[in-house]
């Protein structure tokens, strides 16, 4: 058995784990990155290849390398499909909103982070952690079949949503998020489908209900003639055999007449709210691995890509001030909850909502409303839904009035949640008293909507 040592060790060269190791390196540090892919398979993730507000990515990794990645920079909106009413809803998405070549995405980030100075070291399978007195101290893995054991200052978990580096762990001492189980996860299948003809709508995602499973079907135009086709639905659901169902849409779509798939694959991805704490003596976890996914739209690139950066941040400060205790690493939770991780969690209270609701009451009653409308009540500040609806809107809404009120209501428990949120101690020692009051709510949340509780 071999040892390396290098001040950080990263499991994981997918978006969290290549912006976390171009920050580190960037500062100088040595930093190892370890992949259980090979060096040519390494960034092809399962996706849907949506990618929203790249402008703002970490400046870790050149805004112009990710660039060359972008293959369809001209989607500016969703298109809603709801066959039951037969409509088309086409609603504006703000902010940089493109899709990309998600394989070549994978190489360019990985590239970043080689380029500010981190290894990569391919074939590399993470399989336990070092642990001393309850910090962690490295990580053990297989390199081509020879166990090598991975000395650090820190390690950083940006394994995906199945990272076992967290079931190696003892992380008992620490407030560490471990209530974790497979039903908060949705499974997703994708494939990338080639059609004869450009289709009408490469300038928009779309998105369809499936008929059941609480899960939905997408079409996002990577060309006017590439597109990535997928579906998933929540794991509290009955399985659904994700193949067939895409199978049959693309069947009934005339764009997808003598279409050729030229990829697939699959993967599960936590559609639950951001892990209340991600950080225990020595480590942290970044992107899937600490449940950075906007849990409505299934998003992670951008979570992933801002929660490795503000670990990385506060990895460096932890190396030179030579602190690895939960309290060093706690500012990690607080940039994370209050950049996104409070909105993400409070928009969990609509996937929950999701569950409980009859899915076909809900979308006549989307149908029944203007796109704009539906866009400010999406877009708008946390308490203004949009819901002063005009009186020709309340007339479209006859007979929905009793799904209005529910939505309503879930607005305001979510708003109350994201209030919650905006008080995430700054100090672990308040923690269990903040997160015992956010536990209160969710069983008032789960009792108004009439769900099963998720958490
Ligand atoms: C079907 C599907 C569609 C999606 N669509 C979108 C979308 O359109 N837009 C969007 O923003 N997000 C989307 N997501 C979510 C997005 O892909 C993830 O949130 C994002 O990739 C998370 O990045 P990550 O770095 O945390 O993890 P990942 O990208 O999963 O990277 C984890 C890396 O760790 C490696 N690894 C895992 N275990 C080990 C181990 N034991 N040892 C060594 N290496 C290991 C993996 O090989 C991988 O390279 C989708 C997800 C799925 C499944």
């Amino acid at each position: 058995m071999s040892t390396r040592s290098y001040d950080v060790v990263v499991a994981g060269a997918g978006t969290g784990g290549s912006f976390a190791a171009a920050r580190l390196a960037g500062a100088g540090l040595d930093v190892a990155i370890l992949e259980r892919k090979n060096e040519q398979q390494a960034g092809h993730i399962a996706c849907g290849d949506a990618l929203k507000g790249a402008d703002a990515f970490p400046d870790s990794i050149p805004r112009d390398r990710l660039e060359t990645a972008i293959t369809n920079p001209g989607v500016d909106h969703g298109r809603f499909e709801i066959p039951q009413e037969d409509t088309v809803l086409e609603i504006p998405v703000p902010g940089e909103l493109a899709v990309v070549d998600r394989w070549k995405y994978g190489k360019v980030i990985i590239d970043g982070a080689l380029d500010a100075g981190a290894e990569i070291h391919y074939d590399t399978l993470v399989q336990d952690v070092v642990q001393d007195n309850g910090r962690v101290r490295g990580l053990r893995a297989t390199t081509d079949g020879e166990p090598v054991t991975y000395e650090a200052e820190m390690v950083i978990d940006a394994a995906g949503s199945l990272s076992i580096v967290q079931e190696s762990a003892d992380l008992e001492h620490s407030h560490f998020d471990t209530n974790v189980t497979f039903q908060q996860f949705c499974s997703a299948y994708r494939e990338i489908v080639e059609v004869p003809e450009p289709v009408p709508w490469d300038d928009a995602l779309v998105f369809k209900p499936t008929a059941r499973a609480a899960g939905y079907l997408w079409y996002f135009p990577r060309t006017d003639r590439i597109i990535n086709a997928g579906l998933g639905f929540q794991m509290t659901e009955e399985p659904m055999t994700m193949v067939d169902t895409l199978r049959d849409d693309l069947n009934q779509r005339a764009e997808f007449k003598g279409a050729k798939v030229i990829n697939k694959l699959g993967a599960a991805l936590p559609t639950r709210r951001p892990y209340d704490s991600a950080v225990a003596p020595g480590f942290m976890a970044v992107g899937d691995a600490a449940g950075h996914v906007n849990p409505t739209t299934g998003g992670g690139m951008a979570g992933a890509a801002y929660a490795a950066d503000y670990a990385a941040q506060v990895a460096i400060d932890a190396i030179e001030q030579d602190d690895f205790s939960e309290a060093a690493l706690w500012e990690y939770n607080e940039r994370v909850m209050d950049h996104f991780g409070g909105r993400y969690a409070a928009l969990d209270v609509y996937n929950i909502m999701s569950t409980a609701v009859d899915v076909d009451e809900l979308m006549s009653l989307l149908a029944s409303l203007p796109g704009e409308k539906l866009a400010d009540a999406l877009y708008s500040g946390s308490t203004n839904i949009g819901w002063g609806l005009k009186l020709k809107t309340a007339i479209r809404t006859l007979g929905h009035w009793g799904t209005i009120y529910g939505l309503m209501r879930t607005k305001k428990l979510a708003d109350r949640l994201l209030e919650h949120y905006e008080r995430y101690p700054s100090d672990p020692a308040a923690f269990t008293a903040w997160q015992q009051d956010r536990d209160e709510l969710m069983d008032e949340i789960y009792q108004a909507i009439g769900a099963t509780p998720k958490y």
